[in-house]
């Protein structure tokens, strides 16, 4: 038997239609600097029908692909909105990928049109040449006239091109089951693969962004968008928005410490989502020149474990990081750590610094090397696997059998992540496989090692790798940045480390550095750290 309700399609034209008229007067501010540009949602929905009425006019039509070379501001939010409105597919482009992972992921994705800010077109020029499929760049913020067009391709300036289309559009009917933006992933090995989101995971995957026990993203919010719009869809951060009409700060390209204060100061938002390398970055600065936060009550951290002394750092300034896991595949939320209710300080903090709850939507299993399903005790390691209507089935254009294709199983995603689950469905990630050290037979959590270094006070950073070791095979490796003005010796460190960490994981391998890699999106670079040390030229 059917029921009898309507077919409602959750589309992000009605994402659009929404908000640009129920949250008309939500704000969207993007820093420049010095101050701020704002503007609506009414705007923003208006502005939409203007670009997709300038797309249609470049022969984009059905489901071709348009990419972004962007920072998180006004049009980029507009991009987001216009192009999967119009039934066309938008491929957010990692601005900080190496110039063959960008050349492959555009001509893998086949972009038509390419809209990239002002700022970012001498990046964007030298790998255009190389991108097959573009016909198009339209230049926002900036000259369009510096970009030399390679053959083939026409260059347009935003404003010339968009300013005088009509602020309507007639926004086509499309299945919410497909296609609507899509997203690479470097977290596997070979090439980035693509994760391609539908109108109708996003729609859901906003829901549960507003969902309270969740981001809790509200009306009254006005959220810091600092994790960019081309790494997970900014966590779902801007379609949530338009949801709920919470206003977008956009921090454009000053993502720097002092610029993010000088936001906070200035536009007094009231969440703010970033991975954990920004919030270190941020608490330096306010060391250094200390400032009130208010009303800032919470921050979403996620994309790499975040360190228990950056919560406690944060507490203190009266900000309640809020501990969330996801991955691209999984758009990004997986989980989210609000402690259950009734709990003292002391026992909540316990399930704070875990990565968090599944919400209903994700189903999560905990498997063994040989795909056995493990228990919810706490204590049984395993990798865990997740299921869901937001949880990707496969990589866009990798057949069955090919490289990438083994994260998919039975309906499983396989996430890579190692840990254990409370009864109480909190996931406790200690590591990503391919990070464990493995050590005499036994394992060392890289991170767990990496959150004892960094609670000592001059201690601004530290990843850990695992080395070779002729007796053990593998041996932990700390990698130390220290805090401006801190100082502290390898031995200080060891004997700091010596009533938290088991005797045998204490690691003898110290390396201060001046800074940690990072990856394209903010978090330790492991991969270059290993050979780095493999080289010798760890400093
Ligand atoms: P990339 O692999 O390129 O970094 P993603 O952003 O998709 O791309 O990374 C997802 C991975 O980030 C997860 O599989 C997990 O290893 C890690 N991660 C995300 N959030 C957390 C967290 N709260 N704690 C530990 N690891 C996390």
């Amino acid at each position: 038997m059917l029921g009898t309700m309507q077919d409602g399609q959750l589309s992000i034209a009605n994402l659009l239609r929404h908000g640009s008229r129920v949250h008309a007067s939500a704000e969207v501010v993007t820093w420049t600097g010095d101050g701020a540009r704002r503007t609506s949602f009414a705007e923003v929905g208006r502005e939409a029908a203007r670009l997709a009425h300038a797309l249609r006019g470049l022969g984009v039509t059905g489901d071709q692909r348009v990419g972004t070379f962007m920072w998180n501001n006004t049009e980029h939010l507009v991009a987001y909105l216009a192009v999967p409105a119009m039934g066309a597919v938008l491929h957010t482009l990692n601005i900080r990928l190496f110039p063959d992972q960008l050349t492959y992921v555009a001509n893998h994705a086949e972009d038509h049109v390419i809209l990239v800010d002002g700022t970012l077109v001498p990046l964007l020029a030298k790998v255009l040449p190389t991108f097959e499929t573009v016909r198009h760049v339209i230049v926002a913020n900036g000259d369009a006239s510096t970009l030399k067009a390679p053959e083939g391709v026409s260059v347009h300036s935003y404003d010339d091109l968009v300013g005088g289309q009509p602020d309507e559009f007639d926004w086509p009917a499309v299945d919410e089951n497909s296609a609507a933006a899509m997203c690479y992933t470097s977290g596997t090995t070979g090439d980035p693969k693509g994760v391609v989101y539908t109108h109708r995971s996003i729609w859901l995957h906003s829901m549960q962004v507003c969902m309270t026990d969740s981001m809790g993203l509200a009306q009254s919010d006005r959220a810091l968008v600092i994790v960019p719009q081309f790494h997970a869809m900014s966590w779902g951060l801007p379609y949530a928005a338009l949801m709920v009409g919470a206003s977008l700060i956009m921090p454009d390209r000053f993502l720097q410490p002092a610029p993010l204060a000088a936001m906070i100061a200035a536009e007094r938002p009231t969440m703010a989502g970033a991975v954990p390398t920004i919030w270190q970055g941020l608490l330096a600065h306010l060391q250094q020149q200390p400032q009130d936060l208010a009303p800032l009550g919470r921050a979403v951290v996620g994309g790499s474990a975040c360190p228990p002394a950056l919560m406690k750092a944060f507490d203190e300034l009266g900000v309640t990081i809020i501990h969330a896991w996801g991955m691209t595949e999984t758009s990004p939320l997986g989980s989210v750590s609000r402690p259950p209710a009734g709990l003292g300080p002391e026992e909540a903090w316990e399930y704070r610094i875990l990565q968090g709850r599944f919400p209903a939507s994700v189903r999560a299993r905990l498997v063994d090397d040989d795909g056995n399903e493990l228990p919810w005790d706490n204590e049984a390691v395993g990798e865990l696997e997740v299921a869901g209507p937001w949880v990707a089935k496969s990589y866009y254009r990798v057949a069955e059998g090919a490289e990438g294709s083994e994260k998919f199983h039975d309906g499983w995603l396989r996430t890579g992540d190692v840990g254990a689950i409370t009864p109480d469905g909190f996931l406790r990630l200690t590591d990503r496989a391919k990070d464990i050290i493995k050590s005499g037979g036994e394992w060392i959590s890289s991170v767990d090692l990496e959150n004892a270094v960094m609670a000592h006070p001059a201690v601004a950073e530290a990843a850990v790798i695992g080395v070779p070791d002729e007796k053990w095979d593998e041996r932990p490796l700390v990698a130390v940045v220290l805090a401006e003005g801190g100082s502290a010796t390898a031995e200080e460190l060891r004997e700091f480390l010596e009533d938290k960490v088991a005797r045998w994981q204490l690691p003898e391998n110290w390396a201060f550095v001046k800074e940690v890699p990072k990856t394209s999106v903010g978090k330790f670079d492991k991969k270059v750290l290993r050979s780095a040390a493999a080289e010798g030229k760890l400093d």
